[in-house]
Formats: structure tokens, C-alpha cells, sequence
């Protein structure tokens, strides 16, 4: 199938670029690698008059320590932060992600802002973001605002993005948390994945899910528990995992009953919980 007609943008500059989604608005969209909306678009299911293409904007692609965060911008590819030296150093768990989604075409040319921004339910990176306390840097023409990652998606293909802005960078804080990624995978898609990043002095634990319900969730009553007990017993860390798990609204699909992904997504929550801890006591 091919898209409708639509005009193609490719502006110079991310100025540019904004004040093309402001003229636009619905009808438009940004085009960084193109891995799911052209083909969004081939199948129908979404229709633009505009395509403003990001591939000119280099500055959209730069990654950097920023000290007190790691700022990665939107159109670097999955590739990109996987090979890249500062994000292997500060975030290797993200490097590894990136290193093995999807496959190498898609990881070439698929961007972390394009993988955001669809918010596909089982897309990886947004839970990964979420319990990381990342940072989403959003821009218009009326300049740029944060949104945590925690609360950028809100349901399928769903984000609290409007249609004039552009993901810039997303900014995340480092500390000191010890950081575990767990995810299982039928085919290319991942039906069920956790982050753990427990054991900072000071800061909140956090667990959250992704793959299963329609946009990441964190698992409270799991943070509470090791919160305040940070070696609670593996029988009680089941239990808290099974009852967060248990109010996650999860629907069958044609991969996975409900039950099953309740059940895969308790196991990845407790295996980077695992994880975790096994590397907190090296
Ligand atoms: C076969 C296959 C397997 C996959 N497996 C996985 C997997 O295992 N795990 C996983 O997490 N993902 C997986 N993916 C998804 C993949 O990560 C995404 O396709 C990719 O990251 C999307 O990035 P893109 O640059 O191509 O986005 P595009 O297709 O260019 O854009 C996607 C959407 O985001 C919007 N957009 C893009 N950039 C911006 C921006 N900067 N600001 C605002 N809006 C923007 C576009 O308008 C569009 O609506 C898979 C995809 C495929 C095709």
C-alpha cells in the first residue's frame, strides 16, 4: 500500500521546524526515522498532509554529560546510543537495550524521540525512562517545557505531546542507583518488561512495567516495600509484585492472554529486582 499524498518539509534549523508544527498543527507530523510512521501511513491507519523531516537537525542528535543528568537528544538512534561511549559509561543498561531492540535496520534508522513519541504499548524505552526519573524536553514556538517520562504516554499511541511540539532531548538524572532492565521478547515486540533501580542513599526505589497495559505503570506497592525494607524476603517481594501486578488493567490480545502477561511481567519485575541486588552486593 502507499500513503496518501502529503508535502514533504525538511527544515534547516529546529526553529524551523517548530514554526512548520505551528503552522500545520493535526495535519502534520515530524518524521525522524520513519520505522513506524511511514508505516502507520502505508497501512492507513494514520494520514498526514505534512511530513516535516528532523534527519537535517544535528543538534537534535547530540548526547552529552551534563553532569548532573545524561541528555540525549531525540533523533539518535537506537544505534547511536547503543555504540555511544558516554552513554555506555553513565547508563549501561540503556546502551544494552538499544543495542538489541527490534533489528538492525530498525535500530539504524529508529530514533529514542520516534520510539517516545508513538507510544507503542510494548516499546521498551518508556518504562525504562520512566523508573529512571527521566526528563522529556518538549518545544514549541512558545519555547520548551519538561514533562517526566512518568507521565508522557497515556494510553495506546497516546502522549500528553501536542501537536506544534517537538521532543528535543530527554534529560536523564544520574545517581546512583544500581539499574536492571528485564524484558521478554515473542518475535521483534516484547510482551513484558521491568526496570529496577534501587540502592541510591535517599532516593525513592523504583519498579516499573512496560509491554503489558496499554503505557508503562510503576509497581507501588513493590517501591513501598523495598523502601522500607530494602532486603525484604523474596516471598514477601512476590507478593507485592503479584498484588501491583494484579491492579494493572491488562487486556488479552492475539499474543498473550492477560493471565500469561500478568505472570511474564511478575517474572522480569523480580528477575531486575534480582539483578539489582545481586549487583548492590559486588
Ligand atoms: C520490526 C520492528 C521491531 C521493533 N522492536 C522493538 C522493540 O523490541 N522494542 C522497542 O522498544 N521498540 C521496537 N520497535 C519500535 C522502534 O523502536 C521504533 O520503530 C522506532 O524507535 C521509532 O523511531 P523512528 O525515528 O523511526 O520514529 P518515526 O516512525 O519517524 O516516528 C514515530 C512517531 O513519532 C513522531 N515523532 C518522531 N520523532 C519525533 C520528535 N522528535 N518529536 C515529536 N514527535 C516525533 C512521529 O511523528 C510519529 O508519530 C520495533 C519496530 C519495528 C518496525
Amino acid at each position: 500500500m502507499y500513503p496518501s499524498p502529503f508535502t514533504y518539509h525538511r527544515p534547516a534549523s529546529v526553529e524551523a521546524a517548530v514554526a512548520l508544527l505551528a503552522e500545520f498543527g493535526d495535519d502534520a507530523a515530524p518524521y525522524a526515522g520513519g520505522t513506524e510512521l511511514l508505516l502507520a501511513m502505508k497501512m492507513g491507519f494514520a494520514q498526514y498532509d505534512h511530513l516535516i523531516d528532523l534527519k537535517r537537525l544535528p543538534t537534535l542528535r547530540t548526547i552529552a554529560n551534563e553532569g548532573e543528568f545524561l541528555s540525549i537528544g531525540a533523533l539518535a538512534t537506537h544505534a547511536e546510543i547503543a555504540a555511544d561511549p558516554t552513554v555506555r559509561d553513565l547508563l549501561p543498561p540503556l546502551a544494552a537495550l538499544c543495542g538489541e531492540v527490534a533489528n538492525p535496520r530498525v535500530r539504524s534508522s529508529g530514533t529514542i524521540g520516534g520510539n517516545l513519541c508513538f507510544a507503542e504499548p510494548r516499546a521498551d524505552p518508556p518504562a525504562l525512562l520512566a523508573g529512571l526519573d527521566a526528563t522529556l524536553i518538549l518545544r514549541s514556538t512558545s519555547g520548551e517545557r519538561a514533562v517526566p517520562a512518568a507521565s508522557f504516554i497515556t494510553g495506546a499511541l497516546e502522549t500528553v505531546r501536542a501537536a506544534d511540539e517537538l521532543l528535543v532531548r530527554i534529560d536523564i538524572l544520574l545517581s546512583e542507583r544500581r539499574v536492571r532492565y528485564e524484558r521478554i521478547v515473542f518475535g521483534h515486540r516484547t510482551v513484558a518488561g521491568a526496570v529496577a533501580a534501587l540502592g541510591a542513599p535517599g532516593q525513592p526505589e523504583r519498579i516499573w512495567v512496560g509491554g503489558v497495559a496499554t503505557c508503562p505503570a510503576p509497581l507501588p506497592l513493590t517501591q513501598s516495600l523495598l523502601d522500607a525494607e530494602p532486603g525484604a524476603a523474596d516471598a514477601r517481594l512476590h507478593d507485592a509484585v503479584t498484588q501491583d501486578i494484579a491492579a494493572l488493567d491488562i487486556a488479552d490480545d492475539e499474543e498473550a492472554s492477560a493471565d500469561y502477561r500478568r505472570h511474564l511481567a511478575a517474572t522480569v519485575a523480580l528477575r531486575a529486582i534480582a539483578g539489582c541486588r545481586e549487583e548492590l552486593q559486588r
